[in-house]
């Protein structure tokens, strides 16, 4: 009865059939919930909107935006804005849908969104930047808002660009409202461990992942893919509680030394020089021998489809933490799972910064903050209770983690979906 939809063309890796793939899978364990999940294949909504703006030297330039609230099944739609030349709308579903799975998967009350701008925006000055944040958020202000939906950072998005899509929102409104976005200014409403909130969440993932394998963290050796946000707040974290890490890369260059990188000087290197490349206390290795360092757990936090087949059959870790969304395609899934390499997925291990971004939406809410300790404490201990429900559901069924990640999340969006019934 249902036809595939007309205004997308997926392929077995394109994101949006990556994600129908893994819905496929996980269809098995839903029992007769399972009557439901063409909801689950169908965005709720998908906002088109033009994006025009005038440029510096007086010319007018069109943009294409995007808004995509894949489930409002739970709550209010939550999930990033992304700026990059290549977003479509394809990418923008899929990444709404990894949303719902997400928000699901750690039990916050909100559905599933994404939206996405196709620009580069280093081709534009910080004034253009600004017009075109302000009139892509009108344009979307008829789905957003505090209890609608709640935008957030992503990829070349930041807190100016929510302080500006937060007061284009208020000022359409009339009234400030803070709680229409998260990842703002700590001084506008956004709240204390939010920037590292999500490498907090790869670390907790991890540290728990290693008890369970038998993994001690005193000397485990880590090797990190993308030493932005992500990358280096979970190295931090796993340097902290005893791991070595021997192995970093980025867009400069990797670098490796199997005793360890004393982070005090690599960040500041970072910092100054744009990168790793040229840090005195590693040597450089090749950028695809990275993916051969001998280590105990590998965390890629760069970007997407980077762990193809042939990198996968060569990683010597036990352990793979995506810190990145979707940086493993689904055939280097199954050689890892076929390898014994166990992957903690994207979808609960980097969730730290979600549940970070519901404490900030919360906190405004209640015009009253939390302090950066009680926030790091929430935060373990909902992850740490999210991933032990996955993993019981992964052990009962003798399944990944990454189809048990999905399998309790579709089960809580679609007993949800039963519960409310269908409208009218
Ligand atoms: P970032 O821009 O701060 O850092 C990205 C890092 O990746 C940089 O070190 C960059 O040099 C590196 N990189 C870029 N291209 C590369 C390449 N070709 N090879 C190797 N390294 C490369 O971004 P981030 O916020 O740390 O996000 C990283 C990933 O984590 C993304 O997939 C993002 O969607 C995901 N993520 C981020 C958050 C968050 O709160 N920031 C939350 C969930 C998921």
């Amino acid at each position: 009865m249902n036809e595939p939809l007309s205004y997308v063309q997926p392929t077995a890796e394109s994101p949006w059939g990556i994600y129908l793939g893994q819905i496929e899978r996980v269809l098995p364990y839903l029992g007769p919930l399972a009557r439901w999940a063409e909801t689950l294949r169908r965005p709720k909504r998908a906002l088109i909107v033009d994006v025009p703006i005038e440029l510096d030297d007086g010319s007018i330039a069109h943009f294409e935006g995007y808004r995509v609230q894949h489930s409002l099944t739970r709550g209010p739609g939550k999930g990033g804005v992304r700026y990059h030349p290549d977003v479509t709308l394809e990418e923008v579903m899929a990444l709404s849908a990894w949303m719902s799975i997400k928000n699901a998967a750690v039990n916050l009350p909100y559905g599933g969104a994404k939206g996405g701008i196709r620009v580069d925006p280093k081709k534009l000055s910080i004034k253009e930047l600004e017009r075109l944040t302000r009139r892509y958020t009108s344009e979307i202000g008829i789905v957003i808002g505090p209890n609608q939906d709640i935008p957030a950072p992503d990829v070349n998005t930041n807190a100016q660009v929510m302080a500006w899509m937060m007061d284009t929102y208020s000022m359409n409104t009339g009234a400030t409202a803070t709680g229409v976005v998260t990842g703002k200014p700590i001084h506008l409403g956004g709240s204390l461990g939010r920037v590292k909130a999500t490498g907090r969440g790869v670390f907790v993932t991890g540290r728990e992942a290693a008890r369970r394998i038998g993994l001690q963290l005193e000397g485990a050796r880590v090797a990190v893919q993308g030493f932005g946000n992500v990358g280096t707040a979970a190295a931090e974290l796993f340097h902290q509680a005893g791991a070595k890490i021997v192995a970093v890369q980025d867009h400069t260059g990797s670098i490796a030394n199997a005793n360890g990188m004393e982070l005090a000087d690599l960040i500041p290197h970072v910092r100054c020089t744009g990168g790793v490349a040229g840090f005195a206390g590693a040597e450089a290795v090749d950028d695809e021998d990275f993916w051969s360092v001998d280590c105990d757990v590998l965390i890629p936090a760069a970007l997407e489809g980077q762990l193809r087949p042939e990198r996968a059959r060569r990683v010597r870790a036990r352990l793979v933490l995506e810190g990145a969304n979707g940086p493993t395609v689904p055939s280097a899934d199954d050689i890892l799972a076929e390898r014994g390499v166990l992957v903690v997925p994207d979808v609960i291990c980097n969730a730290g910064g979600v549940t970070v971004s519901y404490f900030e939406w919360v906190q405004d809410f209640s015009s009253f903050f939390w302090t950066e300790d009680e926030i790091n404490l929430r935060l373990d201990k909902i992850v740490v209770n999210a991933l032990k429900h996955i993993w019981d559901t992964a052990d009962r069924h003798k399944i990944s983690l990454r189809t048990a990640t999905f399998a309790v999340a579709c089960e809580r969006i679609l007993l949800a979906r039963e519960e409310r019934g269908l409208y009218p």
